[in-house]
């Protein structure tokens, strides 16, 4: 009876799918779901020069977005460790990458309202100089993940917060020149990840998606400055949950920003011209990967009210705090981005104001640099910082087994020293009698 109801639920896919595909490319792409993707990743585009990028571009996010064709694994390798790259799966890169080709981001207030694991987040950040990206994750225990890998990248330039949208809206109205909602919604596309998650999808479950990914589009738009952009994604194929969600944005007064005609992907399967104009799709049979969706609109120039904003400079005097033989390891004077401190954390932060409310309910502002509360310790965000007089170069078997978190041996006084291996500063250790304590964070260690 149960194996009734599953094998139903599939033909009932099978059938939604044969509504946009028509029946011969339904084959073809119940085949490919079923397929694992191939492995790639997204080099980071403010540590890596163009010559030492490696592997088959992804034709849609070229020329950072590359396939992974070494044995090794992504994540078993000292230039991750090194932030030299973030594994992405190819049809994810999608959504930033179409959105900048249409938006500068260097200049941006940019929000990801649904940010964990950070992939989206810390892509836009790499695009971003002079501006800042709230990386907002509302499910506390995915905050882990998503700090993590945004030190990992070495970014400063985020803030992490976990608020529900509703309530950054009420906080923050018309606040960010772009925001990215990389909505959770029915996960068509990770059927090949999760064993016999095509027999458990459900049309009741679409419809529940559809209807949280338009509340959090609502606020969304309340969030959005008049003329700030909205960047929609997900990683599913149901149109309840794509271009219908578009849909409602233009019937709203969004207007479709029109994407370049050449990026070699899918076409939205939409009657709607302006639908088609602002949308994009990556399907596995066709373009390869898991899939995924893009659509990226306009707020009205309209005279809407904007909120009154409380700015807050990070610190009286934030560099002065940290000059002197306390951080000898790491540069204050002529560092770039100032230095906020919060619950005895002192953190380096690209940019100088941000509002009072983003830095009470932050849950990391910038990168971490020094904890007062254990001893002025040295954090792993510090590693753009290290001094050069700090950095002490080691050979390949030496980086290895400090990237797996092993304890080395160096000679140099007591204090605080950075590992490099070919250029890459990988992390800190704290030397006493020549025993180098690993002080790289555990969820950075290879294993
Ligand atoms: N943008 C991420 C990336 O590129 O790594 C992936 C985001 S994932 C598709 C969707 C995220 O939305 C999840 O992290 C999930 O915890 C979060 N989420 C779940 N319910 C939510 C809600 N009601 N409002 C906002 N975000 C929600």
């Amino acid at each position: 009876m149960k194996q009734k109801g599953k094998n139903k639920r599939a033909e009932q896919f099978f059938t939604r799918m044969e509504n946009l595909l028509g029946t011969g490319e339904t084959h073809l792409f119940m085949d490919a779901i079923r397929q694992y993707s191939p492995k790639s990743v997204r080099y980071n585009r403010k540590l890596v020069p163009l010559s030492d990028l490696n592997g088959a571009p992804v034709p849609w996010c070229q020329p950072y977005g590359r396939y992974w064709e070494k044995q090794t694994l992504p994540s078993r390798s000292v230039e991750y460790t090194a932030g030299k790259y973030y594994i992405q799966e190819a049809s994810a890169m999608l959504a930033i990458s179409a959105a900048s080709q249409v938006i500068d981001f260097s200049g941006k207030i940019v929000l990801d309202l649904a940010a964990a694991p950070g992939g989206k987040a810390t892509q836009a950040a790499e695009l971003i100089n002079t501006g800042y990206l709230v990386a907002n994750e509302v499910i506390k225990k995915r905050l882990d993940a998503l700090t993590w890998n945004i030190n990992r990248c070495r970014l400063n330039n985020i803030v992490v917060t976990s608020l529900a949208p509703n309530i950054l809206a009420q906080t923050l109205p018309g606040f960010f020149d772009v925001v990215v909602v990389d909505a959770p919604c029915s996960g068509e596309g990770l059927f090949s990840k999760q064993k016999h998650s095509l027999e458990k999808w459900s049309e009741k479950n679409v419809r529940f998606c559809a209807a949280r990914q338009g509340s959090i589009l609502k606020d969304a738009a309340v969030l959005l400055k008049p003329g700030g952009y909205l960047v929609y994604s997900t990683c599913t194929f149901a149109p309840e949950e794509n271009e219908q969600q578009v849909e409602l944005l233009l019937s709203r007064g969004f207007i479709p920003v029109d994407l370049p005609g050449d990026m070699p992907v899918s076409p939205a399967i939409s009657e709607n011209e302006n639908i088609r104009l602002c949308s994009r799709r990556i399907f596995p049979h066709r373009e390869g990967g898991a899939g995924a969706f893009v659509g990226v609109v306009q707020k009205q120039n309209d005279p809407l009210p904007v909120g009154q904003w409380k700015f807050h400079h990070g610190q009286s005097d934030p560099v002065i705090r940290l000059k002197g033989m306390r951080y000898p390891h790491i540069r204050t004077e002529e560092a770039a981005g100032y230095f906020y401190e919060k619950n005895g954390i002192i953190s380096n932060f690209s940019h100088e104001y941000i509002p009072e409310f983003l830095l009470q309910s932050g849950y990391q502002i910038g990168a971490p640099v020094i904890d007062k509360i254990r001893a002025y310790d040295c954090m792993f965000g510090s590693v753009q910082l290290a001094s050069p007089e700090a950095i002490i170069g080691v050979g390949e078997a030496e980086a290895e087994a400090y990237a797996r978190g092993e304890e080395l041996h160096l000679n140099a006084a007591d204090g605080y020293y950075y590992i490099a291996f070919n250029g890459m500063v990988l992390g800190p250790v704290k030397v006493a009698n020549s025993r180098a304590v690993n002080k790289l964070p555990k969820p950075l260690r290879l294993t």
